[in-house]
């Protein structure tokens, strides 16, 4: 079989020579690839004019749902997945987190439709007042780059190394092409058939190279992102590449990492946290065969302890059954090819300079249902490095497979240097129940990381584990890392989206983003906005309340219903001291008048109110003084229904604007409504 990539709407085999690809635990060969002959420069600028300008027209929501539309058909049709994914040597949980991890990447960012705003583009935080009579104001938009995100992956995992970016670059309404390390590419060219014969997103937005990529940089521009994940090397020469440098753009990179786990000095044999850090570095030395990014290379732990660790690992990875992935009882499959276990002797042999072997052996593995000779099966491997400050092999060479170091430190302070070592990693982790220790030790070695772990007895069960990524927060590391940052919820969208600050009058600013501003016209409406549908209802609508006169009865009754009898309210001879000249009414009083004035009693669209953004009591209200609210319609955002019989509804914040007699505003607060749609059938 001859895998096809998958360009300018064409599936294409690639001519000349074939790079052959094997299966991890036979050795058969299971087919051959080549991107000889692709024209990545009409590449590019395909993904850039066809698949960018549907993919920029829609809308957050609209790009959520086609995620999780997508997300959805790719679950029906996972176990053919597990099937291939067992050739590159993984096992069931291995796969799991490859398979369903990556398809819970285009769930998770599907959600983000309800975060990230109800237009193409992103509105990013507070509008900034630029002037002192608030004509002039400044905001900041972000719209979705006009390029291609090219995305260059490690071969650990084909399938969720692809999903974890694309499902971000749709979500920006970026298209993508993606180039899967070739030994594994198998396994991403069966998914990309799936999703191109879904006819889910629109032409254009999904291109795939499965062979080399060399040359593609040449042809990238100013507008594309470059995401690479795999070693530091390859990752060095192509940020280096001119076209990079010259175009200005961006390359996230996500390179070898020397990831630390420390069993904290309060977790001594015997206590829940020693055994949770057993385990965890059991998985962490065997998952995925040790083919994980975020894998635990270094195991630190207190002198004194050393040896209970030791034999602990010991009698834990002596238990893992090693060999074909699909046997009943097996726990840790192969590597991914011989290629790689090459890699990792040689690796090891570096580390081995300053280590020596405390468990397993290189050269010998015993294997269930296959043949040890053909597949690509290591034993796992734990070093001791007994001097970690002379022997620095340890934090600088990465064996990407089942190894790792155990190493003393003599207390917290040491722990966090010696994790510095490393020169910037993706993540580490800390088992111990001591809050101190915990802070000490994140406070100390955060800025070398970034993602950090504290297991404890407390969160065990819940527990994702050291080595998982979550769509939700941020993946990457500083330094040896490779400096970059990708996933983190909409952190993770906002990297291919271009940032720009717009400058003018708020009711320009307001045509703009679609939020309301402050100063901007109002559309005094004839009718109550409370009368209004979600259709009706547009930015700037606005009613201008009656007028509430304040008294001094009001802060006595409001006093004794809430139960608030704060002395600013209470009492007037103590107020000494205070900005306060006299009994001031409760901010909260204010903001339920400033509801007795704005709502519209009778049932009609308006069905809940379900609380504030953000509220500001900004000038104190004394008795004597008047409220009256201009109420306006400061966004909307729309919503889908989640059953057909549900209500059609969007959500409308109003902007409550409480002011004066003398047209100050006193209290300044934005409530959240739920709005029934004209239209049912939506
Ligand atoms: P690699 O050999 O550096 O390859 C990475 C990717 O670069 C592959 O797709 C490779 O394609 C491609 N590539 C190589 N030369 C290229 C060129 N001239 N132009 C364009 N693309 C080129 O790394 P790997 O062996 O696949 O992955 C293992 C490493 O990845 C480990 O060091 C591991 O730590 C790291 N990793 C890091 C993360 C992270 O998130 N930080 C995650 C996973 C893995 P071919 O396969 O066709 O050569």
């Amino acid at each position: 079989m001859q895998l096809q990539n998958y360009t300018c709407g064409e599936w294409v085999a690639g001519a000349g020579k074939q790079s052959e690809l094997v299966d991890a635990v036979s050795g058969e060969l299971i087919g051959t690839t080549s991107s000889t002959g692709l024209d990545f420069g009409r590449m590019l600028a395909y993904g850039r004019e066809v698949g960018g300008p549907p993919l920029r027209k829609m809308t957050f929501p609209e790009r959520g749902r086609m995620l999780k539309a997508l997300a959805l058909y790719l679950m029906d049709r996972k176990e053919s997945y597990y099937e291939l994914s067992y050739r590159t040597g993984a096992t069931k949980a291995d796969s799991w987190v490859d398979i369903e991890g990556g398809i819970g990447n285009l769930f998770a960012n599907a959600s983000l439709r309800r975060v990230l705003g109800n237009m193409p583009f992103y509105v990013d935080g507070d509008a900034i007042k630029t002037s002192k009579g608030g004509t002039f104001i400044g905001h900041h938009i972000m719209v979705p780059k006009e390029g291609v995100a090219v995305h260059i992956n490690a071969f650990n995992f084909p399938i969720w190394g692809m999903l974890e970016k694309v499902a971000v670059n749709w979500m920006a309404g970026v298209p993508a092409v993606v180039k899967p390390a070739t030994v594994t590419s198998y396994l991403t060219e069966a998914m990309v058939k799936d999703i191109v014969a879904s006819g889910i997103l629109p032409e254009g937005a999904l291109q795939l190279i499965v062979g080399s990529a060399e040359g593609l940089l040449d042809h990238v521009m100013h507008q594309d992102v470059v995401t690479f994940t795999g070693s530091a090397s390859t990752g060095r020469m192509l940020k280096k590449h001119t076209r990079i440098v010259d175009e200005s753009v961006p390359f996230n990179m996500e390179a070898d990492s020397l990831n630390a786990i420390v069993l904290g000095p309060d977790a001594t044999p015997g206590t829940e946290e020693f055994d949770l850090f057993i385990k965890e570095v059991g998985k962490e030395m065997t998952l995925k065969c040790g083919q994980r990014c975020t894998g635990a290379r270094r195991i630190l732990v207190p002198q004194n302890v050393l040896e209970d660790v030791q034999i602990a690992i010991g009698k834990r990875l002596g238990g893992t059954v090693i060999g074909d992935p699909r046997v009943d009882g097996v726990r840790m499959g192969a590597l991914a090819g011989q290629t790689q276990r090459n890699e990792v002797k040689r690796a090891l042999d570096e580390l081995l300079k300053g280590s020596q072997i405390v468990y397993g052996s290189a050269d010998s593995v015993d294997v269930k249902g296959a043949d040890a000779s053909k597949g690509a099966f290591m034993s796992p491997i734990l070093l001791l490095n007994a001097d970690p400050w002379k022997n620095q092999q340890s934090h600088n060479v990465e064996a990407f497979g089942p190894v790792s170091t155990l190493m003393p430190y003599t207390d917290i302070d040491d722990a966090v240097a010696l994790t510095k070592l490393g020169k910037g990693s993706l993540c580490a982790s800390i088992a111990t129940y001591d809050e101190k220790v915990a802070q000490q030790f994140v406070w100390g070695a955060a800025s070398h990381h970034g993602r950090m772990l504290i297991l404890n007895r407390e969160m065990a069960k819940e527990n994702t584990g050291h080595g998982s990524p979550l769509a939700t927060l941020v993946h990457g590391g500083p330094g040896r890392a490779g400096g970059g940052e990708e996933m983190g919820g909409k952190r993770g969208v906002m990297h291919y989206l271009q940032r720009t600050a717009i400058q003018g009058h708020p009711s320009t600013i307001t045509a703009i983003t679609q939020q309301y501003q402050q100063g901007a016209r109002m559309n005094i409406t004839k009718q109550h906005t409370f009368r209004m549908h979600f259709e009706e209802l547009h930015v700037g609508d606005t009613v201008i309340t009656d007028i509430h006169p304040v008294t001094l009865q009001d802060i006595e009754d409001f006093a004794h219903l809430s139960g608030d009898k704060f002395y600013a309210h209470m009492d007037a001879n103590s107020l000494e001291g205070t900005i306060f000249t006299g009994r001031v009414a409760h901010g909260y009083f204010i903001l339920s008048r400033a509801a007795g004035l704005f709502v519209d009693p009778p049932k009609g669209p308006v069905l809940l109110n379900y609380g504030l953004d953000e509220c500001r009591f900004v000038k104190p209200v004394y008795p004597g003084m008047t409220i009256q609210v201009r109420f306006t319609v400061k966004e909307k955002v729309d919503q889908e229904k989640r059953t057909p019989e549900d209500v059609a509804k969007g959500i409308v914040k109003f902007l409550v604007d409480v002011f004066d007699e003398t047209g100050e505003t006193v209290a300044i607060a934005t409530i959240l409504t739920m709005v029934k749609k004209l239209d049912q059938s939506l």
